[in-house]
């Protein structure tokens, strides 16, 4: 398997109910790789200032990303985004973005990545997803995330990306504003229409609707009694969910079905602790009992 992730690494500041975290290690690309690496190998493209913290970058390389696509700026400070929950844990409220390094990131695939066969792209402007586009094989599975400010300020770019993957993941809020409807299943069914061949929705503690031209799935969230921190929920989910098709080397209504779940469960286990504190705990066999125990909460005699 060849599984591709382009995105942040950033220091994340959190304010949630349960605490404050300051400087933690975040950003898409960190929890999408983590999540994915309890499938298998993954490939991580992203920029990092000076002030990256070594052990960070061998906690990554420890669990088998390879970093052969991270551009070190020996000037440069890496990405900062700081955010807030409060009551609704869906919802984060950014205090501060600082685009650092990531401002001028032009990613450059590099030749041993250029052969990856599944592709993410965490959230970034959507000209610089087209751009890693332009780098990677036709015949990858493609698949992108997106975020508000993209529709508000480069929706042209944004619709001519979606044209181009094969996946979109975006959360509910989200699939609304792209598509003007406040119903999720004719926002769903509209975004469908507007390019890619399938759209998953996540809808937080209510789970996810995964649309495509040939079916309609629907799952649950695992559980999960306290929510610690929300952050990076996103991008566990879409790393648990690459990660597994990847191991299976196989995209059909029953491994994406089969993802969904497991994306669901990885994400379910990250938000039980601030940056990758809850990940760091668990092995993939923790994994494959969230997954049964989601298979019996959802089957009937
Ligand atoms: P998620 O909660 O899955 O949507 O992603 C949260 C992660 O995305 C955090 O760790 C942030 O560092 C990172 N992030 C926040 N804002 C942005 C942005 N504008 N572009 C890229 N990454 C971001």
């Amino acid at each position: 398997m060849s599984l591709l992730v382009v995105g942040t690494l950033a220091y994340d500041t959190v304010e949630t109910p349960s605490g404050k975290a300051e400087e933690v290690l975040g950003g898409a690309a960190t929890y999408f790789s983590y999540a994915a690496s309890f499938f298998g190998p993954v490939r991580l493209m992203s920029v990092i200032g000076a002030d990256f913290r070594p052990e960070d970058r061998e906690l990554l390389a420890g669990r088998g990303v390879d970093l052969g696509g991270l551009h070190v700026e020996p000037e440069g400070r890496t990405f900062r985004w700081a955010g807030r929950y409060e009551g609704d844990m869906n919802v984060a409220e950014t205090l501060d973005t600082q685009l650092n390094v990531f401002a001028d990131y032009a990613p450059k695939v590099p030749e041993p990545f250029a052969d990856s066969r599944y592709v993410f792209l965490a959230n970034s402007p959507p000209a610089m997803q087209a751009h890693v586009l332009d780098q990677v094989s036709d015949d990858a599975f493609t698949v992108m995330d997106t975020m508000n400010l993209w529709i508000d300020i480069a929706r042209e770019e944004l619709d001519a990306v979606l044209q181009r993957v094969d996946l979109l993941i975006i959360n509910d809020q989200e699939a609304r504003m792209l598509a003007g409807e406040s119903s999720l299943i004719k926002a769903g069914r509209a975004i469908l229409e507007q390019g890619p061949n399938a759209v998953i929705v996540k809808k937080g503690e209510h789970g996810a609707f995964l649309f495509s031209r040939e079916f309609f799935y629907a799952i649950p969230a695992y559980p999960v009694e306290t929510v610690v921190d929300p952050t990076g929920a996103g991008d566990s989910f879409a790393g648990g969910l690459m990660g597994y098709l990847a191991s299976e080397d196989r995209v059909d209504e029953a491994s994406l079905r089969a993802a969904m779940l497991y994306g669901s469960v990885v994400a379910s286990f990250n938000v039980q602790d601030f940056s990758l504190g809850r990940f760091k705990e668990i092995e993939r066999a923790q994994i494959d009992e969230r997954f049964q125990e989601m298979l019996r909460f959802t089957a009937h005699p």
